[in-house]
């Protein structure tokens, strides 16, 4: 055992001593800790200038930072091959070197063998060498992959092959180089480059065009299915974490592919289109692989249009906004309008922003749309504000916008030109969508964005996914509730009951709430009911144009209904009685259904026993004292009492097919219904006026 060793380490301080290309062994710091006589010949230097150097002292400053990559990932990795660089030697002259670095099994040395090839590189200049290939990564660059794609597609035509082009690029890779800063991230991208490199053939080209973007080409497959089995091996090696002294980072990536010949067979388009269909990866959730689709490209082609289109639009001064008034409904004050987009084309009338801004916010042109409407805001507030209308004006801000990093900056440069009063009056109006990307960098923007005196609401709340934990983490100062909760909430129990816990919510998150899409005086009056006060829509008014918004503020009338309610607090506990009558409204129209098909209905019971049914049940278990006290509670009792006996004369008039019957009971049925409706509603409203002296009696006495 021991003469093998020994022999062995003979024969290693003879390589060591007589082989041909420099030996040098580092630290982990990369300081030289001995170099073979052929190292020393090569870089001039003696053995005890060596020793006080660092192998990067000795390194080309371009070549600086791709060198203390690689060593980087030796350390990690345990070895890196044919590693080229510019070489300072002792005279200052430069020479190239190819390394192959290893890390020595106690993992504290690194073995460097070192070749000169300055005389092979003569007639490859670095120069030359640098046009055709990245810097960082040693991979061909897009110069030289135009040229080996143009070959690759010639090879697939002799073969009669199929040929992929797969655009890859890293998920959040951007946010990973600002936290962990540039070093970490080259070397996460030579990482990269070796893994592509691991999982391609000799035929293969693998590119980078720069920052994360590589290109992948795959000839000579067999079909779509090898095509697809390499793409799943290639997503998995992507999304393995890379590993650094002290942290694991994820990692994953999204690849696009255009086929050769089947989607296109020009270098340029099977490029761009790879390129969509990455970007189609992306959107639809990264971290897989997209195809690229015809049909898709087609309506590219249109949002291509539709961007230049706005674009001209938006300096042809074509580009309006409406105003659309909130107000509150207890008091009909007036206290703020949410501006509005349209696009008032010259030829096609007027244009709602549904219709364009989708595909205009996917595209950096809704920056400057949306710093214009910020700027009309402005301007309109002070107006108003010189008519003596202390107004707040919100405005609607797309995710893209809103992430941009000089949000704020750009901001505060359009506020600089305005008093303060004028900032206080401006809103944000924020999607949950806008989120999506890092919640705390949202969170802390917002919170910088306060600080100048400008407010925020969360728009459209309760359709995103995560209502919840945007309302926790975004600090804005409103919530607006989307339009789709408030439209059905006189039908629809869910979404009554929706309302009532989004607005529990509000409150117990101290959120100012305002429902949006309030189209009729019974949607405010319920709202009012459930404690939402603030409101929008068109049952107040419609978006108009800033010229007629004093015009109508000065003949705005809150609903005389709503201001019956104004007083009334109503109370969450109250609510079983709301649903009451849903279910009062609901058992009718179902009987009517029956009635209608002239069917008898399946639960006779229900019919029978006036306490059966929902509505029955209730009001029979009513144990509520103030509710019984009132004479309205007992006049309920009693026509629902003749409805039941209304119900039970029409499923009998079914039963024995007697129209005359049926008419005139279905007709007496609908006029009880309106009848309990009412009483119902005014039960509601004496309860609540009950109570609210009540509690003006207990304040005044104690
Ligand atoms: P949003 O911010 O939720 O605005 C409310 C939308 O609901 C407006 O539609 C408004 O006209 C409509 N609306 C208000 N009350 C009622 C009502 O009672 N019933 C019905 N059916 N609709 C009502 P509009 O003006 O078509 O705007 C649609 C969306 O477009 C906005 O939804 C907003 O997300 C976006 N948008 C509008 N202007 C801008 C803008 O300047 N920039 C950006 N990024 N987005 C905007
Ligand atoms: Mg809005
Ligand atoms: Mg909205």
């Amino acid at each position: 055992m021991m003469t093998v060793q020994r022999a062995n380490a003979d024969l290693f301080e003879a390589l060591y001593q007589n082989f041909p290309d420099g030996i040098a062994v580092l630290d982990l710091a990369s300081r030289f800790l001995s170099a073979n006589p052929a190292y020393l010949a090569m870089t001039g230097f003696s053995s005890t200038a060596l020793l006080q150097t660092s192998c990067l002292d000795l390194t080309a400053p371009e070549d600086k930072k791709r060198a203390e990559a690689a060593l980087a990932l030796v350390r990690r990795e345990g070895y890196v091959r044919d590693f080229e660089k510019t070489c300072i030697v002792e005279d200052g002259q430069r020479i190239q070197v190819s390394m192959s670095l290893t890390l020595m099994p106690d993992r504290q040395q690194i073995l460097v063998v070192t070749k000169n090839v300055t005389e092979k590189t003569r007639f490859h200049p670095a120069t030359q060498r640098q046009v055709t290939h990245d810097v960082l990564t040693g991979l061909p660059n897009r110069v030289l992959l135009h040229d080996r794609l143009t070959r690759a597609i010639v090879r697939a035509q002799r073969q009669q092959g199929l040929l992929a082009v797969c655009a890859i690029d890293l998920d959040k890779f951007k946010p990973i180089n600002q936290r962990w800063g540039s070093y970490v991230g080259d070397r996460i991208l030579l990482e990269i480059a070796r893994r592509l490199q691991i999982v391609t053939r000799d035929d293969d080209t693998v590119a980078r065009l720069g920052g994360d973007e590589f290109v992948l080409l795959l000839g000579n497959l067999s079909g779509q299915d090898a095509l697809f089995t390499a793409l799943d091996s290639l997503l998995q090696i992507l999304s393995q974490p890379f590993h650094t002294e002290d942290k694991i980072i994820e990692l994953s990536a999204s690849i696009g592919c255009a086929l050769y010949p089947v989607h296109d067979d020009d270098t340029d388009l099977l490029l761009r289109h790879a390129d969509q269909a990455m970007y189609q990866a992306k959107q639809q959730g990264r971290n897989q692989y997209k195809m690229f689709d015809v049909s898709h490209d087609a309506a590219l082609q249109h949002t291509h249009q539709l961007v230049k289109q706005v674009g001209q639009a938006l300096h042809a001064g074509e580009l309006v906004l409406f105003y659309q008034p909130k107000v509150n409904m207890r008091t009909g004050e007036v206290f703020g309008l949410e501006a509005l987009l349209r696009w008032q084309h010259p030829s096609k009338g007027m244009i709602p922003p549904l219709d364009f801004l989708p595909q205009i916010e996917q595209t950096d042109l809704i920056v400057d749309i949306g710093e214009w409407v910020i700027e009309q805001a402005l301007q309109q507030i002070a107006v108003w504000q010189a008519a003596g209308k202390d107004w707040s004006v919100s405005v609607n801000i797309a995710a893209r916008h809103f992430q941009r990093a000089d949000f704020l900056l750009r901001l505060q440069t359009m506020l600089a030109s305005c008093p303060k009063s004028v900032h206080e009056r401006l809103e944000i109006e924020l999607l949950e969508s806008v989120a999506l990307g890092d919640i705390e960098q949202v969170n802390q923007q917002i919170r910088a964005i306060q600080v100048l005196g400008v407010s925020f609401s969360l728009d459209d709340f309760g359709t995103g996914y995560s209502s919840l934990s945007y309302l926790k983490h975004l600090p804005t100062e409103t919530i607006k509730i989307d339009r789709t909760f408030v439209r059905d909430i006189l039908e629809d129990k869910n979404d009554l009951a929706l309302i009532e816990a989004i607005i529990g919510m509000g409150r117990a998150f101290n959120r100012k709430l305002v429902a949006e899409g309030v189209e009729t005086v019974a949607h405010g009056v319920l709202l009012i009911r459930l404690g939402c006060e603030l409101a929008q829509g068109y049952g107040i008014s419609k978006p108009m144009p800033a010229t007629q918004v004093l015009d109508w503020a000065v003949h705005y009338q809150v609903d005389p209904l709503w201001q019956k309610w104004a007083d009334v607090r109503w109370e969450i506990s109250d609510f079983p009685l709301v649903l009451a009558q849903y279910d009062y409204i609901e058992w009718v129209n179902r009987l009517l259904v029956f009635v209608d098909a002239r069917q008898i209905p399946e639960d006779h019971a229900e019919i029978d026993n006036e306490y059966r049914c929902r509505f029955g049940q209730w009001y029979g278990a009513q144990r509520n004292v103030l509710y019984r006290q009132l004479p309205e509670f007992a006049a309920i009792g009693e026509v629902h009492h003749q409805v039941h006996d209304c119900a039970k004369q029409l499923v009998d008039a079914v039963t024995q097919q007697d129209e005359r019957v049926i008419r005139a009971q279905r007709k007496r049925l609908l006029t009880l219904k309106s009848r309990l409706l009412v009483l119902l509603e005014a039960l509601q409203f004496s309860l609540r006026s009950a109570c609210s002296q009540c509690d003006r009696l207990s304040a005044q006495t104690s």
